[in-house]
């Protein structure tokens, strides 16, 4: 088979001589196909490039995105730290609180018993300046606080129970007035032969205001015997205190008196030589001295 062959003519505008140039026709399609490779390969190239030059652009940004978070975990590690002394001091503060709050010992370590529940660990501020991992510290502040929580509602129950008890305990003289018979062993004033005074007998004018003792309900505003015109008042928590001669009542059964509310007045009624308020105080209905209940004065 004869080769064939393709004349290049070259015609140059300066001479009039014509230049041919033959090629095979084989060589023409080698190149033909080296140049449409080129072509794809610069296409490829071109591709690479752009999706280089995109990536680039994400590093420098990942890459400040990286910085600022480093700063903030910074930020964050030392606002932990501080949060974590801070901690200490208002746990300082509950210890104090604490012992004002419970008077005695063995309320004390009741409060502690309950507010430690087995999960109580110290976490010394030392051991949060030290810990490396940030978490770790957020975890440790977590907890010291969830127990605080914890701590203050305790104080917050033997607070509330306190006041309650305060409010309900016999704490005021009835009426101003000097006491002119103790509790306890005397001769009756009638016939001079001994008997037991189950109250103290505090002297004041006849009509003289007699006031709640405590917070209570009236349970009794009738007359009774030897005492007279009786009010018996429940303040809870096992008191009870029976106010006795009155010569009116100001309150009748099943009424809600606050401490210091005006509940009678004082009279000579029932057995009784002088006006005088009779006045007990009962713990479980069992007469107690109602001076260890009387403010001095
Ligand atoms: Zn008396």
């Amino acid at each position: 088979m004869a080769k064939s062959f393709y004349t290049l003519i070259v015609v140059p505008h300066a001479s009039p001589r014509l230049r041919k140039l033959k090629l095979p026709a084989r060589v023409l399609h080698v190149l033909a196909g080296v140049g449409v490779l080129c072509f794809f390969v610069a296409v490829a190239l071109g591709f690479s490039y752009i999706k280089m030059a995109f990536k680039a652009a994400d590093y420098d940004k990942l890459q400040a995105e990286n910085t600022d978070l480093k700063v903030q975990k910074r930020i964050l590690e030392v606002a932990t730290v501080k949060l974590g002394e801070k901690i200490s001091n208002i746990e300082n503060l509950f210890q104090q609180i604490q012992t004002l709050v419970e008077g005695d010992s063995q309320k004390r370590a009741k409060v502690n018993v309950r507010a430690v529940g087995g999960s109580k660990i110290d976490y010394p501020t030392a051991e949060l300046l030290g810990s490396a991992n940030l978490k770790d510290g957020i975890d440790l502040l977590r907890d010291r606080t969830a127990e605080m929580e914890n701590q203050l509602m305790l104080f917050q129950e033997v607070a509330e129970k306190k006041a309650t008890i305060r409010r309900s305990t016999p704490t005021i003289w009835p009426v101003k007035g000097s006491l002119t018979s103790q509790y306890g062993n005397r001769a009756d004033p009638f016939n001079g032969e001994g008997e037991i005074h189950l109250g103290v007998d505090i002297g004041a004018l006849f009509g003289t205001q007699v006031r709640a003792p405590a917070d209570g309900k009236i349970i009794y505003a009738q007359r009774k015997a030897a005492y007279g015109n009786l009010i018996i008042v429940d303040h809870g928590n096992g008191f009870t205190t029976r106010l006795g001669h009155l010569s009116q009542f100001a309150v009748k059964a099943g009424q809600r008196v606050r401490k210091n509310d005006v509940i009678g007045y004082v009279g000579t009624s029932g057995r009784s030589t002088a006006p005088h308020l009779h006045y007990e105080v009962r713990i479980n209905d069992r007469p107690v001295n109602p001076r260890n209940y009387l403010p001095r004065g």
